[in-house]
């Protein structure tokens, strides 16, 4: 993988670009997309945004969503425009396999591939351009920086500084965990120089959904969490009953692992849901306990030191049990 700087100078030559990111996307997925879609509109390259996946109803206001393909839905049209492509840009995932059914297509494509991504261990010998950097808070963070470092910082615009703010936003906690640095700071600082407005984009991310969301938590809280005191850990696994019953929808869990870390003393908070294809988990700790490793070791997955993903093909029921086995051994670390 070549330093991304190599790759500037082939910027403003016009060309067919996909821009694709992780299946789900989140807020830094879709907003770094986003972002980088309106920055490379304005060099008449004809860019397309592809998601692997559908996305949540949260992400639904942002500029430019409307144009992004999701490929479940469209296999074939993504199949051609994956084809035809020049430059094919990958953010804010490390490996391939998180795209989900889109892995294959993309190993496949012969264009130039670009990567922009914040998770550990990437996939670097799959791309021929890209910046791997863990110490960045977001994606969207990089693709300011390399906006900026590419001497085009003047093209920043209101829809480029809304799709950033909203990744940063999400995949900082809102600006509160370490790796909200300075930089970040002076970053968020230039977009709202520009005219960016940030209250209507916390209101639309995480106000905005329906009052069965509300109700879904109350249950999980009060009957699917488990606090194993001498591990510092809360446990959260929901059944697909439950999904079920309150009609929960893409983006209705997201956050949901933050409430089991704001009991005191808690070191690590696990949510497994039982999705239809997997049991999907999300970890997340506080100070040096690396779920990154942990998702790796045990549950297929990875991510970052403080947040982490991973899935099991077994039962829900099996796979907590698997996970009430595994933290015994990391009873020192939590402590
Ligand atoms: P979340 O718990 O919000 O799904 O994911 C937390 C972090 O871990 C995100 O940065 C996400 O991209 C990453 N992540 C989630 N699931 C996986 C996975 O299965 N594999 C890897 N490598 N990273 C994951
Ligand atoms: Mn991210």
């Amino acid at each position: 993988m070549l330093p991304i700087e190599e790759f500037f100078p082939l910027l403003t030559t016009p060309r067919k670009i996909i821009i694709t990111t992780h299946q789900k996307p989140d807020g830094d997925a879709m907003g770094s997309s986003l972002g980088l879609y309106h920055f490379l509109i304005q060099f008449s390259h004809t860019v397309t945004v592809i998601s692997p996946t559908n996305w949540a109803d949260f992400l639904e206001w942002m500029p430019g969503v409307n144009t992004v393909v999701d490929y479940e839905a469209n296999k074939r049209r993504c199949h051609q425009l994956i084809e035809e492509a020049d430059i094919l840009f990958c953010l804010d995932f490390n490996v391939l396999h998180r795209t989900k059914n889109l892995e294959q297509p993309l190993t496949q494509a012969k264009c130039t591939k670009i990567l922009i991504d914040h998770h550990q261990q990437p996939q670097e010998e799959a791309f021929n351009y890209g910046i791997s950097n863990t110490g960045k808070s977001s994606t969207c963070e990089m693709v300011y920086d390399f906006i900026v470092a590419s001497g085009h910082g003047d093209k920043i615009n209101l829809d480029i500084a809304t799709c950033l703010y909203t990744g940063v936003m999400t995949d900082t906690g809102s600006f509160r965990f370490p790796s909200t640095t300075a930089s970040v700071h002076r970053m968020i600082a230039h977009l709202k120089d520009i005219g960016l407005q940030h209250t209507p984009i916390h209101d639309h991310i995480y106000d905005n959904f329906l009052e069965n969301r509300l109700r879904f938590i109350g249950q999980a809280l009060l009957h699917r969490m488990d606090v194993l005191y001498e591990y510092n850990t809360a446990l959260m696994y929901i059944p697909k009953s439950d999904l079920v019953k309150f009609d929960i929808k893409t983006g209705d869990t997201e956050g949901l692992v933050n409430y089991l870390l704001t009991i005191k003393g808690m070191r690590l908070g696990a949510i497994v849901i039982d999705r239809d294809e997997e049991r999907k988990w999300s970890f997340r700790s506080k100070g040096s306990f690396d779920v990154n490793t942990f998702a790796r070791n045990h549950f297929e997955g990875g991510g970052h030191m403080n947040a982490a993903g991973g899935r099991s093909s077994d039962s829900l029921e099996n796979t907590v049990k698997k996970f009430r086995e595994i933290i015994k051994q990391y009873e020192n670390q939590l402590q």
